[in-house]
């Protein structure tokens, strides 16, 4: 009976960790834990710990010098754990090179060793491309597969829905200037779960839907003399905010419906505040500005700024 509970208290503590758990990282086999003294205590981590914008992931990656054999496979995760709702940039990071340093491993003469050497080379996340184990260098990120290889970690759990916004297209620039840098071939990036059981990075993220758009970043890229990022400078909405603002009214932006109207996606005001009653209702109105646009030629393709900022990146 006693060892019977015993056994239970020690599933549980590592089901639900006294600490926080993270990621699904490489399969690691489920054996018992061997006595402590058994156990050979790696050193502490190095991890790079910067964060940047996809540009500046992008100049870095430029002039990088990668160690020798180059790598020849570029793997996309998903962290699973944690999510973008519970991603706190830094000391997230800190908090998962903890984890890592506590990860036990057997190497290849059966000895027991706590905490990895490595861990994977990149997470991104809204707030940016977060380097951790350094991108010259063999990472950990797929048993049996980490030899010339890099791994990027999208931050949050894509299983159910398909990756988007920041997270997204700073993933695809980090993928395409990676893969430019190589001279690997994008049709042959690989998911986890090409040589893991598990669904990694994510059910709804398939190859038909992310590689076209990392090629179109490529070609953009390729496409820009100057090798700048393929973002485009402005957006439309600056760019036409600009064109018309001499039409528009200035707003305190705290107001109830100056945000209402930052939240529908609206242009701008057309007017100030104006008070009316209406059958004894009194109401306070403003007239906003949506816009609409279609592009040249396309003329079935009508829409609102909204809906055009809300489109998923184009794919050719
Ligand atoms: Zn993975």
């Amino acid at each position: 009976m006693e060892i019977w509970k015993a056994f239970l208290k020690g599933f549980a503590e590592n089901l639900l960790g006294s600490e926080e758990t993270f990621g699904h990282g490489p399969d690691v086999p489920m054996v018992a834990r061997p006595a402590s003294g058994e156990i050979i205590k790696e050193p502490a981590m190095e991890i790079d710990g910067r964060v940047m914008t996809a540009d500046e992931f992008v100049s870095y990656v430029e002039t990088l010098e990668f160690a020798r054999p180059l790598p020849t496979k570029l793997f996309l995760h998903h962290t699973w754990k944690p999510t973008l709702e519970t991603w706190r940039g830094k000391s997230t990071i800190l908090a998962m090179k903890a984890y890592y340093e506590k990860q036990l491993w057997v190497d290849s003469q059966g000895r027991w060793h706590e905490g990895w050497n490595a861990g994977p080379h990149l997470f991104v996340a809204d707030d940016g491309i977060w380097l951790f184990s350094d991108l010259r260098y063999d990472g950990v990120g797929a048993a049996g597969h980490n030899e010339r290889s890099r791994h990027l970690e999208m931050v949050g759990d894509y299983d159910e829905v398909l990756p988007s916004g920041a997270m997204l297209s700073n993933t695809i620039a980090a993928l395409g200037i990676i893969n430019e840098r190589l001279g690997l071939d994008i049709n042959k990036l690989y998911f986890h779960r090409d040589v893991s059981t598990k669904t990694c990075p994510g059910t709804a993220v398939r190859k038909e839907w992310i590689i076209p758009q990392i090629k179109a970043w490529i070609d953009a890229y390729r496409h820009d003399e100057g090798g700048a990022p393929a973002q485009p400078s402005i957006t439309v909405r600056e760019a036409l905010t600009r064109q018309i603002q001499g039409q528009l009214v200035g707003v305190n932006p705290a107001a109830a419906l100056a945000k209402a109207g930052v939240a529908r996606g609206l242009l701008g005001a057309l007017t100030h505040e104006t008070r009316l009653a209406v059958d004894g209702q009194r109401y306070i109105a403003q007239v906003f500005a949506e816009a609409l646009l279609v592009p040249e030629g396309d003329w079935d393709s009508v829409m609102s700024l909204d809906e055009f900022e809300k489109m998923p990146p184009e794919t050719p």
